[in-house]
């Protein structure tokens, strides 16, 4: 082949670019890594902290049991109030029959529990649903907490019914540390993206209402060992805010060939290939969590 000028001075251009661009993609690379746990909850979502962890709330003494509710008249007539429900001063702990199902875990306040109830608060004046979540990242040597993660009712917006705020601050914790189990963050496990000195860490997590069963089970799932939240289930079932789990818990206590009085048609099947999976998973080298 005979010497070109024209297509040597191609060539050599296309390396030239194709040097450019990969220098510029590892900067950026670069770049995001280094920002990475300078993210804004906007933006990353997650916040850096690195303040000390005051720990839960401090229980509380004596029979907290207090009034189901207290008209507000300041409340009522207010612009913005046009369903004229009254303002509810005091948490709801039972259904008005003897049962206390929160004897023996009423605590105090904290910043965190705060912050629950604030992003519940913002997400329903930004027209989603009235609920709100905040996970910790707990340094187990220092007692610091590293990072946190909040999150809000995501159901509307993201046009997704699970998207409840526990469930939405697992995935986010999970998702951007890399891990499954948000109970025991360990810094030598080679999935974990986020960085911490501390040899292990764990997450609590900071609800402003008491989750329901899905978001339990998601907590749980998380392996998160602490879980305080704020309003309680019948506070989140009273007129007007209408988020009764109330019949959920009941239906989940029924035998299944009873749950047709709740509205669900529930059949377990007989066939030939139920147990395939878990045989194949049983002797799978599996990623276990
Ligand atoms: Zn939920």
């Amino acid at each position: 082949m005979n010497w070109n000028p024209n297509r040597s001075i191609l060539l050599l251009a296309a390396v030239v670019v194709i040097g450019v661009s990969a220098l510029l993609t590892m900067e950026s690379r670069l770049t995001a890594v280094m920002q990475s746990d300078q993210a804004s909850i906007g933006a990353g979502r997650y916040k850096p902290c690195n303040e000390p962890y005051s720990g839960v709330p401090s229980k509380l003494t004596g029979n907290r049991l207090l009034p189901a509710s207290a008209p507000c008249a300041a409340c009522l007539g207010v612009e913005g109030n046009r369903h004229n429900y009254p303002c509810q001063k005091h948490n709801i702990k039972n259904a008005g029959n003897s049962s206390h199902p929160y004897q023996g875990i009423e605590a105090g306040s904290n910043r965190w529990i705060r912050m629950a109830c604030a992003e519940a608060h913002k997400s329903v004046a930004e027209g989603g649903g009235p609920f709100g979540a905040v996970i910790v990242q707990v340094d187990d040597a220092t007692n610091q907490v590293i990072r946190y993660w909040r999150s809000r009712n995501q159901v509307t917006k993201s046009v997704d019914p699970t998207a409840h705020a526990e469930v939405t601050a697992v995935r986010m914790a999970a998702a951007d540390l890399g891990v499954y189990n948000l109970g025991e963050i360990r810094r030598n496990d080679p999935q974990l993206r986020l960085p911490q000195t501390c040899e292990t860490s764990h997450c609590e997590i900071y609800s402003s209402c008491e989750p329901c069963p899905m978001c339990y089970a998601a907590i749980r799932w998380a392996r998160i060992d602490t879980l305080v939240f704020g309003a309680t289930r019948f506070d989140a079932a009273v007129p007007g805010v209408d988020f009764s789990d109330l019949e959920l818990y009941e239906e989940l206590s029924t035998p299944y060939q009873d749950r047709h009085r709740f509205g669900l048609r529930v059949l377990q099947a007989t066939t030939d290939n139920s147990l395939d999976a878990f045989n194949l998973w049983k002797n799978s080298d599996k990623v276990e969590y």
